[in-house]
């Protein structure tokens, strides 16, 4: 008999859903590959006793006080503000950029009110397409050639592997800077971490009388046997259709976990690194958790191109597979049996609030027969 909702994946699209489900009255079994919940958003505590994320840095940020209220529902907030330095010529600078990065980089000692003028001027002696081409054009359209070179120029490079003439100008459409000296790198209203981790979290969301959790089980391989009438599906697009239009290419990372006998290692919780070394950056975890120990774990990422599945690339051939697929995922959302959500199900890359609100107002809708 029909009677329950299968949710597939237990990341925070899936425990979003699996939740508001749950709360109007539906049977729900959440199906979960991995032998833990909370997919990318997983931390645990590694074997020296320091809470680390496991798939990378993670700090929550948003503006949405829906969203928000929402998750304070399942936890307290280590409040948090985020801090970047870079790296470049030797030196530790603000990054995303401010007065202070302009200052220590270019020796100028420049007011508040003449960070702007000093952009304009970078911009005014640089060289570019004019409406830019592509991603190199847009960074040095916002701040000129000199800071372009500095700061993001390889950094693009390494992460994606590709000349940044080769990059959407859409990918850097508005490039945060500062012209004060705040050297936070988020502005939203509630930024933090959830006090007790974010697998805790996730824990907490789906502990409800009407949700069933099932680990170490992949969809595919039970899926002839599930006679559910909803499907909630958070996994990944491509192959839910079988690869039938290609597969879709993802950007991976290898994270390598350094532990030290030391308080603190690094200044900030993250380091970036444009020119120097092969990593990318590197975090420092408790600047983030507000953990106290004499350990200090650092996670470097190297990224990669195959692996566990991190970055979408919009490349053109890949946004034109995505269409395709999500012509498929139309038709089956019509049938009111199916819905596709998170970041591997739409091919799309989402912050933890955006999955989170997407969540909730998809699932809402469905619930109310739209
Ligand atoms: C390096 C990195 C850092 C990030 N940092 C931030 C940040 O600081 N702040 C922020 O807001 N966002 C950040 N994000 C984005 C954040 O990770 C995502 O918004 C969030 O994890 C998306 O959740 P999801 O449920 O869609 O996907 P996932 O967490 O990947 O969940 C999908 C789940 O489905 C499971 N699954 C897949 N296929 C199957 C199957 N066949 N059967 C059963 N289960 C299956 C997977 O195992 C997985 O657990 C970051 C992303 C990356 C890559």
């Amino acid at each position: 008999m029909k009677d329950f909702c299968v949710v597939i994946g237990a990341g925070l699209a899936g425990a979003t859903a699996a939740r508001v489900l749950a709360e109007a009255g539906e049977r729900v079994l959440i199906v979960e590959k991995l032998n833990h919940v909370a997919g990318h958003v997983r931390d645990e505590f590694d074997e020296y006793g320091v809470l680390i994320h496991a798939y990378g840095p993670h700090i929550f940020h948003t503006d949405n006080s829906e969203v928000f209220r929402f998750l304070s529902r399942f936890t307290k907030w280590h409040h948090y503000q985020h801090k970047v330095l870079s790296y470049v010529d030797g030196m530790l600078v603000p990054f995303p950029i401010n007065r202070d990065t302009i200052a220590h980089l270019f020796g100028v000692n420049i007011s508040t009110s003449e960070v702007k003028d000093f952009l304009k001027s970078e911009v005014k002696r640089s060289t570019f397409n004019d409406p830019p081409q592509n991603f190199e054009d847009a960074v040095i359209s916002q701040v000129g050639e000199r800071l372009y070179e500095k700061f993001f120029k390889n950094y693009t490079i390494k992460q994606w592997s590709r000349d940044p003439k080769e990059l959407s100008a859409d990918v850097a459409k508005r490039i945060p800077t500062r012209s004060n000296r705040d050297s936070r790198y988020f502005s939203d209203r509630y930024q933090g971490l959830p006090k007790f981790g974010y697998t805790k979290l996730v824990e907490k969301m789906l502990d409800h009388p009407q949700i069933s959790v099932l680990t170490s089980c992949d969809y595919f391989e039970i899926v002839k046997d599930l006679k559910a009438k909803f499907t909630v599906y958070t996994g990944l697009l491509d192959e839910f259709f079988d690869y039938s239009h290609g597969r879709l290419e993802y950007r991976s990372l290898k994270l390598v976990f350094e532990t030290y006998d030391e308080v603190h290692h690094q200044a900030a919780s993250v380091v970036n690194y444009p020119n120097d070394y092969d990593w990318t950056r590197i975090t420092e975890f408790k600047y983030m958790t507000g953990q106290k120990s004499d350990k200090t774990t650092l996670c470097y990422e190297y990224p990669l191109d195959k692996g566990e599945p991190y970055y979408v690339v919009m490349s053109d051939e890949n946004v034109k597979k995505r269409e395709r697929y999500m012509k498929e995922v139309a038709k089956l959302e019509e049938t009111r049996e199916y819905l596709f959500l998170g970041r591997l199900a739409e091919y799309k890359y989402y912050n933890m609030d955006q999955v989170v609100k997407r969540s909730i107002d998809q699932v809402s809708n469905w619930l109310k027969g739209e």
